[in-house]
């Protein structure tokens, strides 16, 4: 069918275009290379073929030809090929070498362009590649040995660029550096113009080291990276790297469709974090029937009030309602915000919530009955409210609203999460799924718990828990992170 030449942008996931996350979600095959990040990989189907025909430290990379091959054969089936490429796959990528194959053999592609390293590294780093009064044009150039570029590279021209008000930006050129601020000096650049290498950027290891041309030499510097020389190197813009969680790596363990206000907010403090959903929300066993009808019961008044104990179970119950009116004069209770949140969105407004969000709480500000509840839960669930509703004199249905299954992180996830800095349960359920499929050994050294009931079930597990949220949100428990972590 179609081959996609995908930019995946410089390693921040965030950082993929929208184009390109879309092209991802129907891969058949993805062809990936070495600094692929892992986490732009799971946007695929979990089902989807992965090919790594990168480099990596010992092991040779699949030459280009064969590469170009793999993608015309794949190209020629009915599949959906994806080629990830770091950056922008036309920037010092080989894709117009691979979009040139596949023109050759009549096989059709699209190029989505990425964002390049090239600029995306220094902005990271606060540095602007343009700059009014500074720098009125910039300049891409490769420190590669490949004879081709290095034969063909007028470093003069680029110095003389470079000293009439351009910024030269210089990809793979760790390994030259000394050669190249050499080649630069002698085309007339001061030997005291700025330089910024930024390695790792836009990911949780970045570390910029500022320097000099007549200095970059003897710097300590590690690939990959992204050498700035120019005025502009000199300006220290920096916003990433002064995050409270810059740098960190926070596992998220919440089921995929729950995870993203927890992974936006704990991104917006500059982590880096890792979803390893070990949980997944399914349907209930009987596929909803029992649900359904009390649906048709609410409507009907049968119900004094309506008890949920989670987004879950307000998101499973509410579109059965078709019309929130059908609640009528029922009381809503609700165990938390994030429940209130949920039931918002649907046009209503909790009658209780109690102080603090757990069941015991939510039992206490409950009046007595007589009288008939809904209690939509998940298959497995404490038995606190149904034991306390009755006790207070109330007729309970309990209703099985959805299932927690075990979730089936991805490979690369399960090694992600191996080298976290910490880990954060929302829910029991997510204690016991995580040690299922990851197993104790590959816990992160810091614990972090949303309330009291999960961090029982982690200790009991024989988890160290090093901070429970004090408030049992998701802004409770990004909090307990900064706490944790000392940020
Ligand atoms: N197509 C890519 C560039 C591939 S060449 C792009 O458009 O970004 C690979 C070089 O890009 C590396 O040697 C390094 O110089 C630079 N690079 C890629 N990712 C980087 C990152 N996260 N931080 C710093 N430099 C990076």
């Amino acid at each position: 069918m179609t081959v996609f030449l995908v930019g995946a942008g410089p390693g921040d996931p965030g950082l993929i275009t929208v184009r390109g996350a879309e092209v991802l979600a129907r891969a058949d095959l993805v062809v990936y290379d070495r600094l692929s990040v892992a986490s732009l990989l799971d946007l695929a189907p979990a089902g989807a073929e992965r090919i790594s025909v990168g480099k990596s430290p010992g092991h040779a990379s699949m030459a280009q030809a064969d590469i170009n091959a793999l993608l015309v054969a794949r190209g020629r089936t009915d599949e959906t090929v994806v080629r990830l490429k770091g950056g922008d796959p036309f920037v010092f990528a080989r894709g117009g070498e691979e979009a040139a194959a596949l023109a050759a053999a009549g096989v059709p592609f699209e190029v989505v362009p990425g964002i390049t390293s090239a600029v995306a590294v220094p902005a990271y780093a606060g540095v602007p590649v343009t700059h009014r009064g500074l720098a009125t044009s910039f300049t891409v150039v490769t420190g590669h040995e490949d004879p081709w570029a290095a034969s063909e590279t007028d470093w003069d021209a680029v110095a003389r660029l470079g000293a009439s008000g351009g910024t030269i930006v210089v990809l793979m050129g760790v390994a030259t550096r000394g050669a190249i601020a050499e080649r630069l000096v002698r085309g007339g650049l001061a030997p005291a113009t700025p330089v910024a290498a930024v390695r790792w950027g836009t990911r949780a290891e970045q570390e910029t080291v500022r320097t000099t041309l007549a200095a970059l030499g003897d710097a300590a510097l590690e690939a990959p990276a992204t050498i700035v020389v120019g005025p502009v190197a000199g300006l220290d813009l920096a916003w990433f790297e002064r995050r409270p969680l810059f740098g960190r790596r926070i596992v998220v363990t919440r089921a995929r469709q729950q995870a993203s206000a927890l992974v936006d907010r704990l991104r917006g403090l500059g982590a880096e974090t890792i979803e390893l959903p070990a949980i997944e929300i399914a349907d209930p066993a009987d596929g909803g029937a029992a649900l359904a009808d009390a649906a048709t019961a609410v409507a009907a008044a049968t119900y004094d009030w309506v008890v949920f104990t989670s987004a879950n179970t307000v998101e499973r119950l509410m579109p059965r309602l078709r019309d929130a009116r059908a609640l009528g004069a029922t009381g809503v209770a609700a165990i938390g915000p994030g429940t209130t949140a949920a039931l918002a969105r649907f046009g209503v407004a909790a009658d209780l919530v109690p102080e603090e969000s757990v069941a015991e709480a939510l039992l206490d500000a409950l009046p007595g009955g007589p009288g008939r509840v809904l209690l939509p839960q998940a298959a497995v669930a404490r038995d606190v409210l149904p034991r306390g509703l009755a006790a207070k004199g109330w007729t309970v249905d309990v209703v099985e609203a959805y299932r927690t299954v075990t979730g089936s992180p991805s490979p690369a996830a399960l090694d992600a999460a191996a080298t976290a800095d910490a880990i954060t349960f929302t829910s029991s359920s997510t204690v016991k799924n995580f040690l299922a499929v990851a197993g104790a050994e590959r816990l992160p050294p810091v614990v972090v718990c949303i309330g009291p009931i999960t961090a029982d079930t982690a200790r009991a597990a024989g988890l160290p828990v090093d901070v429970v949220a004090d408030a049992h949100t998701i802004d409770g428990l990004v909090d307990a992170v900064c706490r944790a972590l000392g940020a």
